[in-house]
């Protein structure tokens, strides 16, 4: 059987660790194409101009617009080469990181996230956006970054709603690369990067990428309530280190060469509903868990489990909890159709699918967490 597993280079977090961006810069030359936010620039210029002074290196500003377009990312070469840029560096969030991704395409490339919201860091693919902010194509690159830099520091000092929210796309990695496994599905880590000619074929998980899937959720349940207590605080500790590694590396590394399954694609159907959209990734994707759950029938303890962490951490279980107060049957049947489109991952599920199953699974997901969730709130479950 075919199997493909694929990370970064090298992964660094630590505390201040961004003083030592310039060292890394180094190791590819004199000077780095800066593709960040303004905003997340002027969170940092204090430890930019350190390591820059320190290292005898070079920050190219990009005056990044904040999409990654296909206009943006050409620009973007274009300010490399006219600065004749060693390397990129992808800092901030989830758009920056993946127009660094695109601008980098697989060479000399650098992640700097800030906060710790999803597990696109680590990863060999970006989501590409027309200028509008309309989704356009996923793009795949021959490699992960050369360097995936955290500073533990900066992302116990950005919003917690961003942590809890990387911990629900963190939550549904084990299940959906369990289902993956079972399924013996395809993973991302096989797929072609750019272009398809020779293209040796698809691969399955490796059994390494199970068990970092399986320390993800096992870390995220022992570290989780604390370290959301730590960054509440903007102090890091042990259990916050431990839950930044699951959320961006223990994840990313899961997902890609463990496979998404259920939860994702559900996710990608109840972005339709309008009231979703003020909601992040992570805290869509906890919901999508609990309705993958339900649709594979897994056990009670698991559920209970997973809802347990979800109210203790403050991630949705309900379609309330993602700005749906109430959902018509033809917004169902749109969701469900959504989410089971042919190249959606939910063929990585070890049965077959229908969307009248997934569409039930979101209901009875809904009933029971809000159900669970209102118990809890009564008293009426000691555990
Ligand atoms: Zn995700």
């Amino acid at each position: 059987m075919r199997k493909a597993f694929i990370c970064p280079t090298k992964y660094v977090q630590g505390e201040s660790e961004l003083l030592n961006l310039g060292y890394f810069v180094k190791t590819f030359g004199d000077s780095a194409l800066l593709i960040a936010h303004p905003d997340d620039v002027a969170r940092v210029k204090k430890q930019l101009d350190i390591t820059a002074e320190k290292f005898n290196i070079t920050f190219v500003e990009s005056n990044f617009v904040g999409e990654c377009s296909r206009e943006e990312v050409t620009r973007l070469q274009k300010v490399a080469k006219k600065n004749k840029s060693s390397c990129t560096i992808g800092l901030g969030g989830g758009k920056a990181i993946d127009t660094a991704k695109c601008v980098a395409q697989g060479e000399s490339l650098i992640i700097v996230p800030t906060i710790a919201a999803t597990d696109a860091p680590t990863s060999h693919s970006a989501v590409l956006y027309t200028p509008d902010g309309a989704f356009d194509d996923y793009a795949y690159f021959k490699q992960s970054p050369s360097v995936v830099l955290i500073d533990t520091k900066i992302i116990a000092g950005a919003p917690v709603r961003f942590l809890v929210s990387g911990m629900g796309d963190a939550l549904s990695t084990y299940f959906e690369a369990r289902a993956t496994s079972k399924a013996f599905a395809n993973v991302n880590a096989g797929l072609p990067c750019g272009f398809r000619e020779g293209y040796c074929g698809p691969a399955k998980s490796t059994n390494t990428a199970l068990a970092l899937a399986t320390l993800c959720y096992q870390t995220l349940m022992e570290d989780g309530i604390k370290a959301k207590e730590a960054c509440e605080k903007n102090v890091v500790t042990p259990a916050l280190e431990n839950i930044i590694e699951a959320n961006i590396l223990l994840s990313g590394l899961g997902f890609e060469s463990g496979g998404l399954a259920g939860a994702h694609a559900i996710h990608d159907g109840l972005t339709i509903l309008e009231g979703t959209h003020q909601y992040f990734h992570g805290e869509k994707v906890a919901f999508g868990t609990l309705a993958q759950l339900v649709l594979e029938n897994a056990s009670t303890k698991e559920l209970e489990d997973v809802l347990d962490f979800c109210l203790a951490v403050g991630l949705p279980v309900c379609l309330a909890d993602i700005g749906v107060d109430h959902i018509t049957d033809t917004q169902l049947c749109q969701v469900a159709e959504k989410a089971c489109i042919p190249e959606e991952s939910i063929y990585s599920m070890p049965f077959p699918i229908r969307k009248d199953s997934v569409a039930a699974a979101i209901i009875a997901a809904d009933k029971i967490g809000s159900s669970y969730k209102a118990k809890k709130q009564s008293g009426g479950i000691v555990c």
